[in-house]
Formats: structure tokens, C-alpha cells, sequence
């Protein structure tokens, strides 16, 4: 494979980035290769500078259900250009984006646009303490929900409850109010609640894991999630960056039938462009400023061209149900496919799908949580990786994400992406 730009571009972009890249998975360092620079994407292809297409599983992490660049969506952006690129003081897109976020989800009366999904859990977090009037929060091995400093934490050791700071930088005053719990673990969750469930404000939660491989909540964990915080008055959080209008228009609320108090929402809703939004019952949601006291804010929140293609996304999912179905549809080919490859060269590898999410773990399952995760061959991953890349298929450059599908990815792209990974596969275990 021909990387020759790509490598110049990096060495350059390591004198003036850090590691050259502006997030760290981008440097391809944990499939231990050098990133390719992209030149330019359309539908389900991504092309890189030296010319190499690939089929691009990674979709920019999620945001983009109908390819690259769909025409009904980029249309008008010019337009939108030439009036304005940001105001500052408020216009009606963002009441209409508002609109069609709290219609599509049925628990949340009102929500608040900022810019990333990082800002969105934050912020919903300040809230949630606010409106509670206490400090806990408690969160998931293994879900990620940005990288503020409360949420950068993993669990402590033994019998300590509350989580670690998982970087230099994060004091450990921060993080004490964090709990953190085993993925799916009931008896865990009532446990902490038994113990600490007066001073939880809130529990977050990523209703299918999209942050260790593909993870999908139980019905059950779930559920007890929603009956223990109404017990105990804490807010349960539903963190739908990834799983939000993907698993379905309905986001996790349709999926699984259980309403959160407060939603966290990025990636899909703005089609690309730099959003996230978070929102809650209007009882929750009364105490932002400038209703009530909890102060938070955005220079660019709400900017519209951001809401001008979330807007346009959002209405195109609203309005032709059948591209959930269409994506189902292609997702089960994908699994089935990765299955049947993984069972004819006789390895104990694992599929987990949720929707258009589709995840194959090196290890065997079943995959209820972080310390199943961690069991995968990772060195096999990473040969499985650079096979697939050398042959026009570009994953997650780790392990430990999903493979995003949108619509514009045809039956013939996941059938070529089958037959590659069988040659991966095989090649991974030589
Ligand atoms: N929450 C979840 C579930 C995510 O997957 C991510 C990012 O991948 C975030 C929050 C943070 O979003 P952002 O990268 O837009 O800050």
C-alpha cells in the first residue's frame, strides 16, 4: 500500500500537534501504524492522499447514517454561508432543531444545544447535581462520555467505590464523587445504591456500550437503572451520543422501552458538524440559566450550519423509516457474514450487533462488560486491522469500537467487506 503523502503529512503534523493528530485514536498508535491523512469522502468510500479508497467503517465515529456528503444534506450549506456563519444572538433553526429532538424523544420536554457530546454529558451531569442538591454521580467500566475531568475515571481497586482518575491532570478531588460500577451488574448497582443511593445525583450511562467494542445493555440492567433512581430520587442519564436516532428514530427510548429523566445527544444530530445537545423534563431543565441558576453557556452553541444539517439529517430519518429498516437489514448481513468466518476457520470469536452497530471481539462471549472486553487478542486485532486496510477497509483503529454502518453502504461493499475479513482473519492466525 502506498502511503507515501500520508507519511509525509504526518511527520510534518508531529512538529506543530501533539502526535500529530487533534484525538488521540487517530494516530492509529494502538494498531501500532502511522494514521493515513484523508483527502476527501463521498457515500460509503473515504480516500486518503495517496489515493487508496477504502470503505470506511468508521463513519467519523458515528455521526454520519447516510454516508459522507449525501446530496439532500449538503445542499443549501452555501446559502447558509453567504447569510451569516455564526450570530450570537438566536434564530429560528435552532427553535426547529429543538423541536425535532424533543418530538422524536419521548422523555424530554426541553433541550439545550452546545458543541460536542463531551459538553453535552458534562453539562447534563451539572444539572442533574443541581437539581438533586447532591455531589455523587455514578458511571459504567468502560462507557466513555467525554473527557471532562469528573468522567475521565475508572474503578478503584478492592473495596473502593469510588473511581480513579484514568489521566494526569484529573486531581483526585475531582473524581471522588464518581462511582463507578461493573457494566450490567445488578447486584453492583444495588450494592452502591444500598450503601450511597441518598447522595447519588445521578447515574450515566451508555445504553449500549460503543466504547468497549459493541456491548448492549440488558433489558433487566437497564431497567433496574430507571427503577432504582426513581427509588431513590437520583436522575438517570441516557448518554446518546452514539445510540441516539441511530438504534432507532426513537433513539435508546424506542429500543428499549424505558424513559430516562435527562438524554445526552452528539454525532448523528449534527451530520458531521461540531454539535451535541442535552435535555431533560422541563422540571430538570428549568433549573438552566437563564431560567434557573445552573450556569452554562457556548459562544458557538447552536451555530447554524451546524443546525442547518442536523436539522436536515434529522427530518430525513423522521420522515423515511424504511432507512432503519434498509440499515437492520445490511447490519444483520455484516454479522451473519463475520460469523460464518469467523465458524469456518474454527476460532471462539464473538459478533455483538445493536442496530447498525456491529463489533467482532477477539475473544470469546458472551461480552457483558469491561473485563470481558479486555480478554480480546488484541495483537490479533491489530494484523486483522492492517490486512483489512491493505485491502480497501478501513475499521476503528482499535479494538475496542464499533464498526459503523450508514445507509450508503451497499450490499456489495458489506459483501466485499465479508470476504476481505475472512483473508484478514486467516492471515491474523498464520
Ligand atoms: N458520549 C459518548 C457515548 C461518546 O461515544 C462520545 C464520543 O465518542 C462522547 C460522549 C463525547 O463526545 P465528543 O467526542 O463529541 O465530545
Amino acid at each position: 500500500m502506498n502511503n507515501k503523502k500520508s507519511l509525509e503529512i504526518y511527520n510534518e503534523a508531529t512538529k506543530y500537534i501533539p502526535g500529530g493528530v487533534n484525538s488521540p485514536v487517530r494516530a492509529f498508535k494502538s494498531v501500532g501504524l502511522d494514521p493515513v491523512f484523508i483527502d476527501r469522502a463521498e457515500g460509503s468510500r473515504i480516500y486518503d492522499v495517496d489515493g487508496n479508497e477504502y470503505i470506511d467503517y468508521i463513519c467519523s465515529w458515528g455521526p454520519l447514517m447516510l454516508g459522507h456528503s449525501p446530496k439532500e444534506i449538503v445542499e443549501g450549506i452555501e446559502e447558509v454561508v453567504k447569510r451569516g456563519t455564526s450570530y450570537g444572538v438566536p434564530t429560528a433553526i435552532e427553535v426547529e432543531m429543538a423541536k425535532l429532538i424533543v418530538e422524536a424523544y419521548p422523555a424530554i420536554d426541553q433541550v439545550r444545544m452546545v458543541n460536542s457530546g463531551t459538553e453535552a454529558t458534562m453539562s447534563a451531569l451539572r444539572v442533574a447535581r443541581a437539581y438533586t442538591n447532591r455531589n455523587k454521580i455514578l458511571k459504567f467500566e468502560g462507557c466513555y462520555h467525554g473527557h471532562s475531568d469528573a468522567l475521565l475515571v475508572k474503578s478503584g481497586s478492592g473495596l473502593i467505590t469510588y473511581g480513579v482518575p484514568t489521566s494526569p491532570g484529573v486531581p483526585n478531588d475531582v473524581v471522588k464523587d464518581t462511582l463507578v460500577c461493573r457494566y450490567n451488574d445488578l447486584d453492583a448497582v444495588r450494592t452502591i445504591f444500598k450503601e450511597q443511593g441518598h447522595e447519588i445525583a445521578a447515574i450515566i450511562v451508555e445504553t449500549v456500550a460503543g466504547n468497549m467494542g459493541v456491548v448492549p445493555g440488558t433489558q433487566e440492567f437497564l431497567q433496574l437503572l430507571r427503577d432504582i433512581t426513581k427509588e431513590y430520587g437520583s436522575v438517570l442519564i441516557f448518554d446518546e451520543v452514539i445510540t441516539g436516532f441511530r438504534l432507532n428514530y426513537s433513539s435508546s427510548v424506542g429500543y428499549f422501552g424505558i424513559k430516562p429523566d435527562m438524554a445526552c445527544f452528539g454525532k448523528i444530530i449534527g451530520a458531521g458538524l461540531p454539535v451535541g445537545a442535552y435535555g431533560g423534563t422541563k422540571e430538570i431543565m428549568s433549573m438552566v440559566s437563564p431560567v434557573g441558576p445552573v450556569y452554562q453557556a457556548g459562544t458557538l452553541s447552536g451555530n447554524p450550519l451546524a443546525m442547518h444539517m442536523g436539522k436536515k439529517n434529522l427530518e430525513i430519518l423522521r420522515d423515511r423509516p424504511e432507512i432503519y429498516e434498509e440499515l437492520e437489514r445490511k447490519a444483520i448481513r455484516l454479522e451473519e457474514g463475520l460469523k460464518a468466518n469467523v465458524e469456518k476457520l474454527g476460532l471462539d470469536y464473538t459478533v455483538n450487533r445493536a442496530g447498525s452497530l456491529v463489533c467482532l471481539f477477539f475473544t470469546n462471549g458472551p461480552i457483558n462488560n469491561y473485563d470481558d472486553v479486555t480478554r480480546c487478542d488484541v495483537p490479533k486485532f491489530n494484523k486483522y486491522f492492517e490486512e483489512l486496510l491493505s485491502r480497501g477497509v478501513l475499521l476503528a483503529p482499535t479494538q475496542f469500537e464499533a464498526m459503523f454502518l450508514s445507509n450508503a453502504h451497499t450490499d456489495e461493499d458489506i459483501d466485499y467487506t465479508i470476504n476481505a475479513s475472512y483473508e484478514a482473519l486467516k492471515i491474523a492466525h498464520n
